[in-house]
């Protein structure tokens, strides 16, 4: 299944590039494997998948101790001060930095790992009192200038959910709007090179207005059971 998945995925990520104009290979898939098992994540590796993405600290902690670097890790949720510690050993791009605080553990954490930890800030586009993320873009402003400072991280980009909603303009804009935020910030002495934006349900808004990494879990690995645990599965 997960195989028939990935490639009709595939076909839609080029499809969706060569109609926008873009090269397929500047559009990065992360398979969010959260709530997945290590069978299915080296399932998915057996097939050509290269980065994975884990929203929840322990869960990548236990299982960077089982595949250690054979994948590439991404860490895509909410992070807990406390937390750090367990995702910057094993992350290549930390996505969801939402805070100085945060950003100055994660500094720490990765001096102490001998690393320079590259880093995404998250940016609440939606408005959506429910989602994480930075709520304006002062702050986004503020934040990249105090990673600057920080000598063990490396900012490259921005990450955001779009709102939930089946109304396609206001997917759009909340893409177009972390764009312009790029665009901006990059105006203003920065160096960004990514966009990580688009989902099951929205990848190809997403691509058609600029993102480098899409994060899709459902469309490869099918419905994720809550219920469960990833041991269990
Ligand atoms: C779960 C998750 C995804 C993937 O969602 P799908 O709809 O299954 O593709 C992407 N980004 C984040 C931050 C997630 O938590």
């Amino acid at each position: 299944m997960i195989a028939d998945n990935l490639q009709r995925l595939k076909e839609k990520i080029n499809s969706t590039c060569l109609s926008v104009g873009r090269e397929p290979h500047d559009v990065k898939l992360v398979a969010v494997s959260k709530y997945f098992g290590i069978n299915t994540i080296t399932e998915a590796a057996g097939l050509g998948v290269t980065d994975f993405g884990e929203n929840k600290a322990q869960e990548l902690r236990d299982k960077y101790k089982i595949l250690g670097d054979k994948v590439k890790w991404h860490f895509i949720g909410t992070l807990q001060r406390n937390k750090v510690k367990y995702v910057v050993n094993s992350s290549l791009l930390i996505h969801s930095v939402d805070s100085k605080i945060l950003a100055e553990e994660i500094n720490r954490q990765a001096e102490k790992e001998d690393k320079i930890q590259k880093i995404l800030l998250e940016v609440k586009t939606s408005g959506e009192e429910s989602k994480s993320g930075l709520g304006n873009n002062e702050q986004v402003f503020k934040l990249a200038e105090d990673c600057r400072k920080l000598k063990n991280i490396q900012f490259i980009g921005l990450m955001t959910m779009a709102p939930f909603t089946d109304d396609e303009r206001l997917i759009r804009k909340s893409f177009s709007d972390l764009r312009k935020l790029k665009d901006e910030l990059n105006q203003h002495g920065n160096n960004l090179t990514e966009l990580s934006m688009g989902m099951t349900s929205d990848f190809e808004i997403a691509i058609s207005e600029g993102s480098t990494i899409v994060r899709i879990g459902s469309a490869i690995f099918g419905p994720r059971d809550y219920s469960k645990d990833w041991r269990d599965s």
